[in-house]
């Protein structure tokens, strides 16, 4: 499946992304966790993404696609991708269509995860990733702890609260997600793209992935 995973941070396309990998082999595609790995690898990119990451600002569009117009070509993606948190801004989506144009390749749905503001404030506060930039595993304190406190189950590394998930930093990717990325719901509606699951369990988004896609 070749699918792009809409939502505000913390509505769940990371869970969502991770589960639908296990229905058929297409990837998961995760620029925060792209960037997050060139931070810590202190790679060119990581230097020139980190200020940026850790004010809860987006990283300039042609960081986003140079990463971007690579990853689509690597062989894995040939089963089908999921793209979480890409695109965040209209000319990211302008960019990818032509992209995807030019490569050849059409996509099945553009998914809206539509969870309360309440819920994703809750849950972003709560929320703990694996610091090994190769899992990035992730968990909650209340609703899904790791097994041993503190350490990763999958990998055994520590399991963190990420910098930009201070309350500060938060509100202020909330407020970047309501300006910059919210107007792609509308944007992939007029392409004939778009679906919106409004339920707050990932299993809920899931199935009416699988349905809309028949599967
Ligand atoms: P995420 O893990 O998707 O919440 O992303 C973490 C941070 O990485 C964001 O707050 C941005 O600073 C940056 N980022 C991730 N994806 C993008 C993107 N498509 N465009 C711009 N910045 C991004």
């Amino acid at each position: 499946m070749k699918l792009i995973l809409l939502g505000a941070p913390g509505a769940g396309k990371g869970t969502v992304a991770k589960m639908l990998t296990e229905l058929d082999g297409s990837v998961q595609i995760s620029t925060g966790d792209i960037l997050r790995g060139a931070v810590q690898a202190g790679t060119e990119l990581g230097k020139q993404a980190e200020a940026f990451m850790k004010a809860g600002d987006l990283v300039p569009d042609e960081l986003i696609m140079g990463i971007m117009e690579s990853r689509l070509q690597e062989p894995d993606c040939d089963k089908g991708f999921l793209l979480d948190g890409f695109p965040r801004t209209i000319p990211q989506a302008d960019a990818l269509k032509e992209l995807l144009a030019k490569l050849n390749i059409e996509l099945d749905m553009a998914v809206n995860i539509d969870v309360p503001r309440d819920v994703i404030l809750d849950r972003l506060t709560t929320r703990r990733t694996c610091s090994n930039t190769d899992c990035q595993a992730i968990y909650n304190v209340k609703s899904n702890p790791p097994k041993q406190e503190g350490v990763c189950d999958m990998c055994g590394s520590p399991v963190v609260q990420r910098e930009d998930e201070t309350e500060e930093a938060i509100s202020h990717r909330l407020e970047t997600y309501n300006e910059k990325t919210a107007p792609l719901i509308g944007f992939y509606d007029k392409e004939g793209l778009l679906i919106t699951s409004d339920a707050t369990s990932s299993d809920a988004v899931i199935n009416l992935i699988k349905e809309k896609l028949g599967l």
